[in-house]
């Protein structure tokens, strides 16, 4: 699981000061560096950890903190709010249409778990909501893609629109929306193509498909194992296509969890999602406190 080691650090950086009745600057300074180092060894991105640690800093040495009966505890409280503004302070839900459909269009690069995440969501949507969605299978360079997503839809009792490989994504999605229309569906969930490495084409493509869509949420789906790549490519997505939120996946992998902590703080975008599985019921609701929590064990 993510995070493991990265907890084990901070709460040793942390568990020092417990030892001891009072507090000095320079114990707070040595706290500082080593939890500096682990999230470094995390992977967390360089900029986010000096933002963070200047902060937690500054607010460690504060005279309440530092003459108070149990400074300690009080740092461990500083950290964890400082580390739940850095993930985005607050839960942030799906952005809905006033009108149907609500549209869902999702980017990410081949591999990062689109198909999967496409399915999930479905999942989720039906479950809480008892959402009627359609999706459609805009993935027509990955063969396997379409036939994944019609087996997830089968799975999901969702219909899948598809016209095979044949044809421009940008049509399919077209065709899509007017079926989804006419069917009265409540949601669309778009899934796209991905390539290996962003390119051109790719984010031709998929502003085109956002320009005729106008989905209410454009979420990247990045690899958590991937590390500070998945920070680079959240950030260059939002530069270049504008995205509405993040959802991290496989972060059940042996991951150091760097990327799920810096992605919100580099790109300004918020996660919205978790993978944390193969599974359809994999998947959970981004919670900045909870997941601060988690990391803080
Ligand atoms: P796409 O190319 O972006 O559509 O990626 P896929 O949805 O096909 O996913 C790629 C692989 O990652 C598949 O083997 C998925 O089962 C796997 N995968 C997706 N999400 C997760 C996750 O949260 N955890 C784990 N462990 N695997 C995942």
């Amino acid at each position: 699981m993510a995070f493991e080691s990265l907890t084990q650090r901070l709460q040793a950086a942390m568990g020092k000061l417990r030892k001891k009745g009072k507090i000095t600057e320079s114990d707070v300074t040595e706290m500082m560096r080593e939890i500096r180092l682990a999230l470094l060894e995390a992977d967390v991105n360089l900029q986010v950890v000096k933002q963070f640690t200047k902060e937690v800093r500054t607010r460690a040495l504060g005279a309440e903190v530092l003459d108070s009966l149990s400074p300690a505890q009080q740092i461990v409280k500083i950290v964890d709010e400082e580390l739940t503004k850095t993930l985005g302070t607050e839960a942030v839900g799906i952005e809905k249409s006033p009108k149907i459909p609500t549209v869902i269009m999702m980017a990410g690069l081949q591999g990062a778990g689109k198909t999967t995440f496409a399915g999930k969501l479905a999942n989720q949507l039906i479950k809480n909501e008892k959402a009627r969605p359609l999706m459609i299978a805009g993935d027509v360079y990955r063969p396997a893609a379409i036939d994944q997503l019609k087996v997830l839809g089968q799975q999901l009792d969702v219909p899948v629109f598809d016209m095979g490989t044949d044809v421009s994504p940008v049509e399919i999605v077209r065709q899509g929306m007017e079926q989804a229309r006419a069917n009265k569906n409540d949601y669309v969930l778009i899934d796209t193509a991905g390539r290996l490495h962003i390119d051109e084409a790719l984010m031709d493509e998929l502003k085109q498909i956002k320009e005729l869509a106008q989905p209410n949420e454009i979420l990247l789906v990045v690899d958590a194992m991937t590390g500070q790549d998945a920070v680079n490519v959240a950030q260059s997505f939002n530069e270049q296509l504008g995205i509405t939120g993040v959802v991290i996946t496989k972060l059940d992998g042996d991951t150091r969890g760097g990327a799920a902590l810096s992605i919100r703080a580099v790109t300004g975008a918020p996660i919205k999602f978790v993978g944390s599985g193969e599974k359809l019921t994999d998947l959970e609701v981004f919670h900045p406190d909870r997941m601060s929590s988690r990391i803080l064990g």
